[in-house]
C-alpha cells in the first residue's frame, strides 16, 4: 500500500481526500492532530482517542528529550508502546523550541547575531551546525542538529517525522529571513541524509518513518515560494509548513500559506503547523493542506472554554465564511450555567454531551475537579474531528 493516497481532489479548489498509510494504522485527510506534547494528550486515556474520532497526534521531540529523555523512550520500544497509545504519530523537530524559547527581545537579539550568550538563557547558541538548548527540567544542554533531531526521532519512533529548522521569528528583516531560509534548506539536506542512514538500521522501533521537509520563509512571498519550491524537490515523503501563526495577522498567517499552495505537491501529504481554528482550516484546506496541528482546542478546554457548535444544517446549506460564525467558545465557569441542565452542547453526540449537563461541568470547574479538565477536552478535541468529517464530505461532494 503507497504511504499517501488521494482519492478524490476537488473541481473546485486544491482541497482532496486521501489516506496516510502507517505501520500504526491508516489516517484519512483532511484532518486535525490534536497535541499530546509530552506522550500524553492532557487528562485523556489512550484508549479514549478512537471514540474522540482522533487518528493522529503530535509529540514534541524537544520536551521528550528533556524528559524522560529519547533514550528511555528507545528502551520502552518507542513513544507508542511507552505511552500504550494506539494511533499514528506525528513528531516535530525541536526546531519551534529555537523559536519559542528564543522569542523574548533578549534572545531574539542573539539570535539576530550576536553568539557570544550567557549559558542562563534557554537558547544558548544557534549556528549552521545546529542549536543547543537549556532543558527546562533540569538545566542540562541538549545539542539539536539535523542529525541529533532526526536520530532523538528515530528513537521516540512517530510515524511521521520532521526535519529540523529554524522557524523564523516574527517580524524578522528580509535579510535574515533569507538566511534563516538558506540555512533551513542545509539543515534539510543533512536530515534526509541521516533518516536514510538510521533507515537502515534493522532494530529500528518504527519500521516505516516518513520525513517530512519544513517550508520557512517568514511573511516575504519571494521566499515562501523559493522555500516551497526547494522542498517540493527533495526526497521528502511530505511536506510542512511552518513558522506560520507566530504573531502575525491571521490574514497575514493566510497569505503565506497561498503563497506556497501551487508549489505543493500532488502526490504527497502537506502539513501545516499549528493552525487549528475552525475558520483557518475551512479556508486552508482549499490550499491543499491535509493535516493541521493545534494546542488550541485541549489547551482553552482547561480553561473552561466549551466549543458550541450549533445551527450545522443551515451551515451546510451556506458558504464557507459562515462557518466560523456558527461556531463559540462558551465560558462553563460563568455563574448563569449553575443550574442549567441542558447537555454541554446539544448540537454534539459524543459522550460527554451524550452523559453530562452544562450545570455539572460548571460544577466540576468552579470545584478544580480533574474531571472537568477531561471532559471539557474530550467534547472540544471531538468537535474537532466531527467538523474535519463534514469538510471531508463537502470535499467529496466538490463543495468546497
Ligand atoms: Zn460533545
Amino acid at each position: 500500500m503507497a504511504f499517501f493516497q488521494v482519492s478524490h481532489r476537488s473541481t473546485r479548489s486544491k482541497a482532496r481526500i486521501a489516506s496516510i498509510h502507517t505501520d500504526h494504522g491508516v489516517v484519512q485527510t483532511p484532518t486535525f492532530v490534536p497535541c499530546a506534547t509530552k506522550g500524553t494528550l492532557k487528562g485523556i486515556l489512550p484508549e479514549q482517542f478512537k471514540s474522540m474520532l482522533v487518528q493522529l497526534a503530535f509529540v514534541n521531540t524537544y520536551h521528550l528529550a528533556t524528559h524522560p529523555g529519547t533514550e528511555i523512550i528507545e528502551k520502552a520500544k518507542g513513544v507508542h508502546e511507552y505511552g500504550k497509545l494506539p494511533i499514528v504519530l506525528m513528531s516535530d523537530s525541536g526546531g519551534f523550541q529555537v523559536f519559542s524559547l528564543g522569542r523574548t527581545d533578549h534572545r531574539v537579539a542573539k539570535l539576530r547575531g550576536n553568539e557570544s550568550e550567557k549559558d542562563e538563557a534557554l537558547l544558548v547558541k544557534i549556528d549552521e551546525d545546529g542549536v543547543k538548548l537549556r532543558s527546562t527540567h533540569d538545566g542540562s544542554l541538549i545539542l539539536f542538529t539535523p542529525e541529533t533531531s532526526i536520530a532523538f526521532q528515530h528513537q521516540i519512533g512517530a510515524d511521521l517525522i520532521m526535519a529540523f529548522d529554524e522557524c523564523t521569528y516574527f517580524p524578522a528583516t528580509h535579510a535574515y529571513a533569507l538566511k534563516s531560509l538558506n540555512r533551513t534548506h542545509q539543515w534539510l539536506e543533512r536530515c534526509i541524509t541521516q533518516h536514510a542512514t538510521l533507515l537502515n538500521n534493522k532494530d529500528r522501533i518504527t519500521k516505516n518513518q516518513y520525513l517530512y521537509g519544513i517550508i520557512q520563509g517568514g511573511q516575504y512571498e519571494d521566499l515562501r515560494i523559493k522555500s516551497a519550491e526547494f522542498v517540493a524537490q527533495q526526497d521528502v515523503d511530505g511536506v510542512a509548513i511552518g513558522g506560520v501563526s507566530v504573531g502575525e495577522t491571521k490574514g497575514d498567517m493566510r497569505n503565506q500559506v497561498r503563497w506556497c499552495a501551487p508549489c505543493l505537491p500532488e502526490n504527497k501529504p502537506v502539513h501545516l503547523l499549528g493552525v487549528g481554528h475552525f475558520d483557518d482550516i475551512a479556508d486552508l484546506i482549499t490550499c491543499g493542506i491535509d493535516t493541521f496541528d493545534c494546542v488550541e482546542p485541549s489547551r482553552v478546554a482547561r480553561m473552561g472554554h466549551i466549543y458550541q457548535w450549533q445551527n450545522v444544517k443551515s451551515w451546510l446549506d451556506n458558504s464557507r465564511p459562515q462557518v466560523a460564525q456558527s461556531f463559540f467558545e462558551m465560558d462553563i465557569t460563568k455563574g448563569s450555567y449553575r443550574d442549567v441542565m441542558e447537555p454541554v452542547d446539544v448540537a454534539c453526540s459524543c459522550y460527554v454531551c451524550t452523559s453530562f449537563s452544562k450545570s455539572y461541568l460548571h460544577h466540576l470547574f468552579k470545584q478544580r475537579e480533574l474531571l472537568g479538565y477531561t471532559l471539557a477536552t474530550y467534547h472540544n478535541v471531538y468537535t474537532m474531528e466531527r467538523y474535519m468529517g463534514v469538510l471531508r464530505d463537502m470535499i467529496e461532494k466538490n463543495e468546497i
